[in-house]
């Protein structure tokens, strides 16, 4: 499954437009719409009551048709302007309320694209199976006071024919069903940041709970027919994480939550609803991980909206209090894996090539997705460290209290977490979101013999873990690190010295202490392909290099590969065996033996390439092991059995570690 698909991203005009928010205007907007999904068609009559503003323009889709305006209920004439998509009309300076009638044929769903195209696009799309109109796509009017977007709150009255259902994000407030079709109408009461409106074959389920300020909360999917029957296990996990959050961070902002099925790939968080594709939601694990990550969304980012000029803590956060929160409460070593991973994607990113915090604004390629989700998300759990977890949580809920329907920024985190453990943290926020890159350390002996840590020129302030093994015992030593090197005196007696085994500091890892994946063959440059036998596994082997990897392989059929590429090799196992054996590489390792009937495992060859191993029985084993081996890619070794993985596991990484002589007992 690919990685990506757990990553959500949040539907934002400002992220989109890359400008602020003018967070103190909120335009008020009720309007009846007709959608009539099957002809691609939108109607609609609007009424805006407009905020104050030195300078206000109306503006809308330069695809839509414009049918009428009016302002203060007076015809209007104004000269358009067209700028790229979207065609704008300036307003007279006392205008208060404008009337716009409107109409635009939408452009068909797109069902082929992936999931990260999905998630980029922002067109107004519409089509039986489902109809999806973002904010961005301007399909409906909104008003732009000195340059920059407005906060908006509505009341949205949707007509569909029969058999189709809409939603918007916010509150039901009444429907109606008759043979011309449904009438349905939301109204969101607090300034949210714009109206997306999705429609389709949907069935209904619901279940009322009770918020923990004592409202009714009402809780629903909107699902496609082919995947209804899991409505109830989709309740009953919503129940749950309306309760934990409701718990550990304060009362749910909105009444409504649902979750709407998508006949596209995508994964978005919008007020008080979820858009996931039909698809994610037939996996099994999302219940448990994906939906806690996007209901926790209605507080951090559509409840506090980030600041998206001084940077988007949200998806940190979010990722900190429900992915990793599941990880850490499923096991330590899951928790320890996860931030192994964020650090291994950060060290990936090529010095000078990276990102601050104070510069991400939502997932636009891998770095950003590296910073923006993993850094941020580590910035918390050392947060958390660093205060402990009772002034992290009263911290979260100063926050939440004071920002709630705010545009809040990094420093109202800082102020809030200030507050609650009575320390400054300014050095610990300057230096994590405003710098980028991480810093690099090292763990040395120095001239008397000693430990020594040291880092290179950035001059990172530090609170860096040790472990310290003294035949069976360990020990936790916390050192601090300001200038460019530490000396660490352990304890007296013999024993080994680790650098942060368990990956709790922020920091570019050394290539030991990364365990190969399956995936790195694809992450290094172009790969050479080896296939060995007589010819039976090419097929199968081409298939896995173009499934796996983004460019072509080139074939190394004889001879020497060349040491500073990627490698993958495919083979039968005793032809497998004899090259590992005539090119000095390391054994098949034990995990995998030869089980099952295709064993895959990551190693490295040359001078430190990734290599990548698929040892299969036949070309069919092989063939339906290069379909699921692309969805492994963050495991170290795989083994297959008819096509699905039937065991699979990490590679130990290696830490920086020295060992150092006990002292002499003295004589007597
Ligand atoms: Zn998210």
């Amino acid at each position: 499954m690919p990685i990506q698909l757990l990553f959500c991203a949040l539907l934002s005009l400002a992220a989109a437009s890359g400008h602020g928010l003018a967070a103190d205007a909120t335009v008020d907007i009720d309007m009846t719409l007709r959608l009539d999904p099957a002809a691609r068609t939108i109607e609609g009559e609007a009424q805006l009551r407009l905020p104050d503003g030195r300078s206000r323009r109306l503006q809308l889709a330069a695809a839509a048709q414009l049918r009428a305006l009016s302002i203060d209920d007076q015809p209007a004439r104004r000269r358009q302007r067209v700028r790229g998509a979207l065609r704008s009309w300036s307003l007279p300076a006392r205008a208060q309320v404008v009337d716009v009638r409107w109409g635009q044929t939408l452009e068909p769903t797109p069902t082929h694209l992936d999931h990260r195209a999905t998630i980029g696009r922002a067109d107004a799309t519409a089509a039986a199976l489902g109809s999806f109109l973002p904010a961005a796509a301007h399909w409906y009017p909104s008003v732009q006071v000195d340059g920059e977007p407005t906060m908006q709150r509505w009341r949205v009255t949707v007509i569909t024919p029969p058999g189709q259902r809409a939603i918007v994000p916010g509150r039901l407030v009444e429907e109606a069903d008759d043979d011309a079709g449904r009438t349905i109408t939301y109204r969101m009461d607090v300034p949210a940041e714009g109206i997306d409106l999705i429609a389709g074959p949907y069935r209904v389920a619901e279940r009322r709970i009770d918020s923990i300020d004592g409202r009714a909360l009402s809780l629903r999917t909107l699902f496609h027919p082919e995947i209804e029957a899991s409505a109830d296990d989709y309740l009953d996990s919503l129940a749950g994480y309306f309760e934990r959050y409701e718990k550990w961070i304060g009362p749910y902002p909105f009444d409504d939550f649902t979750i709407v099925s998508s006949p596209t790939p995508t994964g978005l968080g919008l007020p008080s609803l979820t858009y996931l594709g039909i698809n994610v939601l037939k996996l099994p694990f999302i219940r448990d991980t994906s939906l806690g990550h996007e209901v926790l969304h209605n507080w951090w980012g559509n409840g506090v909206y980030p600041d998206y000029e001084g940077g988007n803590w949200s998806e940190g956060l979010t990722t900190f209090m429900a992915d990793y929160h599941y990880a850490e409460s499923n096991s330590t070593d899951k928790a320890r894996l996860m931030r192994l991973g964020w650090l291994r994607d950060l060290s990936a990113i090529p010095p000078g090539k990276g990102l601050a915090l104070a510069r991400f604004t939502s997932r636009k390629h891998g770095v950003a997705a590296a910073v923006g989700y993993g850094k941020s998300a580590m910035l918390f759990y050392m947060l958390r460290e660093r205060i402990g977890q009772a002034n992290f949580d009263k911290g979260i809920r100063r926050f939440w209290r004071t920002n709630r329907f705010k545009v809040a920024g990094w420093p109202a985190l800082r102020e809030a977490f200030e507050a609650t453990s009575g320390q400054s943290l300014e050095a610990f926020f300057a230096q994590w979101v405003e710098r980028e890159g991480l810093p690099r350390l090292r763990l040395v002996r120095n001239e008397t013999g000693g430990a020594e840590l040291q880092q290179d020129e950035s001059g990172y302030q530090l609170t860096v873990p040790l472990e310290w093994h003294e035949d069976s015992a360990r020990q936790i030593l916390i050192e601090t690190l300001s200038g460019p090197s530490h000396v660490v005196a352990p304890p007296p007696g013999g024993g080994r010295l680790l650098l942060d085994p368990d990956f709790r500091l922020l920091r570019r890892l050394a290539a030991d202490e990364i365990p190969p994946t399956l995936r790195d063959v694809n992450l290094a440059g172009s790969a050479q392909l080896t296939v060995l036998g007589d010819g039976i596994l090419a097929g199968a082997a081409e298939e896995l290099a173009h499934r796996l990897l983004d460019a072509p392989a080139s074939p190394v059929d004889s001879g020497q590969p060349a040491d500073d590429l990627p490698l993958l090799v495919v083979g039968p196992p005793d032809a497998v065996d004899g090259w590992l054996a005539h090119h000095g590489a390391a054994p098949r390792p034990q995990e995998v033996g030869k089980s099952g009937d295709v064993q895959a495992w990551a190693g490295r060859h040359g001078n430190g390439q990734p290599l990548l191993v698929v040892s299969a029985a036949s070309a069919n084993a092989a063939q339906a092991a290069a379909r699921a081996l692309p969805h492994l890619g963050r495991y170290g070794w795989v083994v297959f059995e008819d096509g699905r993985s039937s065991d699979r596991g990490h590679w130990p990484s290696t830490p920086q570690s020295i060992t150092l002589p006990g002292s002499i007992p003295a004589a007597d």
